[in-house]
């Protein structure tokens, strides 16, 4: 399953606010065997994220959109994932029984924000907070919109973690005390012998990052690498 992030503000773009919302989802996505393909950062701008969501929702089998949910002016992800998935942002029957139900935010006008999602839309329960998320189907892909705060993306992502499944890869990595330039041909080699890849992560040393769906394949490729390598 190849999926991208979509994560929305101008604060992650200004690198105000680190983008660990990605990250997290990363780990968590690839570690259920998903494939992370691409995150994409935007805006807080309607028309840009319409525009993310309509190519990324037409390549991927899953988008995650993080941040901009709640009632503020400046949290407008409802309405552009509603408007790059071609469907009406309307005063949804479950999201308004929903926010009746949890209480919604002592401002009681700010509520009816949160009451609007794109049509034919699944609410999804905000366990940690107060704004509702949403998971939209569409003919191709699955759009889920989550939180932007930390603690309420990870505990609404953990109640449709199930829904992300795919084959997983195993990982091993071999440390090399080399000069990158000096690895290439053992790495090539490497690639070519097993059925797997083989990223190179320099730093203190280089991280040879061994990968692939073949569990022994791997692990003789990392055996491979260790006696050839300076370590
Ligand atoms: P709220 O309902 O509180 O308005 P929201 O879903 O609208 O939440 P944002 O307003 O986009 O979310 O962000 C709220 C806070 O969450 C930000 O101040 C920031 O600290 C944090 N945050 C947002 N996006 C990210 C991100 N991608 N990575 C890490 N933290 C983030
Ligand atoms: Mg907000």
């Amino acid at each position: 399953m190849d999926v991208a992030l979509l994560t929305v503000g101008d604060e992650v773009l200004a690198g105000e606010t680190t983008n660990t919302n990605a990250a997290w989802l990363g780990r968590a996505l690839t570690a259920r065997g998903a494939n992370v393909r691409r995150t994409v950062v935007v805006p807080d701008e309607e028309a840009v994220i319409a525009d993310a969501i309509r190519e990324l929702s037409e390549r991927y089998d899953a988008v995650l959109v993080t941040g901009g949910l709640g009632p503020t002016p400046d949290d407008v992800t409802m309405a552009g994932v509603a408007a790059g998935l071609d469907r009406e942002l309307v005063e949804h029957e479950d999201a308004t029984r929903y926010v009746e139900e949890a209480g919604g935010y002592e401002n009681a006008e700010r509520n009816d924000a949160l009451r609007r999602l794109p049509a034919g839309a699944r609410v999804l329960p905000n366990a940690a907070g107060v704004a509702p998320g949403a998971a939209v189907e569409t003919a191709r892909a699955r759009v889920y919109v989550l939180p932007g705060v930390p603690s309420e993306m990870k505990e609404m992502f953990e109640e449709v973690a199930d829904e992300f499944a795919g084959t997983k890869r195993l990982v091993e990595t071999v440390h090399a005390n080399e000069p990158e330039s000096a690895l290439v041909d053992r790495i090539e080699t490497a690639r070519e012998r097993f059925d797997v890849s083989v990223g190179s992560y320099p730093g203190d040393g280089v991280r040879l990052r061994v990968s692939g769906t073949d569990g022994d394949a791997v692990h003789a490729a990392a055996q491979w690498l260790r006696e050839r390598v300076e370590r």
